[in-house]
């Protein structure tokens, strides 16, 4: 199977997230401003207006904010169609302010429930992620 080549400089604010997972580092951004968490990233604060962001590396810990279970293939990732169904998911960092980022459950859904913790594990770059190295997250038992 081929490998999806990733759009690279072309994806926004996010960039530096990617490319941290593929070094294997879970960095989201906070404002040097004021302090505050910008996820989704923004290239600019909306609490006090500065441009100035820093990308601060976390554990890839949290809770399970909410999740639902996957019965298609989103149209624009056919490749997952082999995994369906499987389970999408927001997992709430409290080392980031609570922000929360969407992922995909790696491993058993044994425990599978809202605010258990979970953690991410980082996976490489493949067809099913569009070539982007990725964090699954796992339920922490
Ligand atoms: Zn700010």
């Amino acid at each position: 199977m081929s490998q999806t080549p990733r759009i690279r400089g072309g994806i926004g604010a996010d960039g530096p997230y990617w490319d941290a997972l593929e070094r294997g580092v879970f960095q989201l951004p906070r404002c040097a401003g004021c302090g505050a968490w910008m996820w989704p990233a923004h290239y600019r604060c909306g609490d006090c207006g500065s441009w100035d962001m820093e990308w601060v590396p976390l554990d890839p810990i949290g809770t399970l904010y909410t999740w639902t279970r996957m019965h298609q293939a989103p149209v624009l990732v056919r490749e997952r169609i082999e995994d369906v169904p499987y389970v999408t998911l927001l997992a709430e960092i409290p080392a980031a302010g609570g922000k929360r980022v969407v992922g995909a459950l790696h491993g058993s859904e044994d425990g599978l429930a809202i605010g258990v913790p979970i953690r991410g594990v980082f996976l490489p770059p493949s067809p099913k992620t569009k070539g982007y190295a990725t964090l699954g997250w796992e339920i922490v038992r």
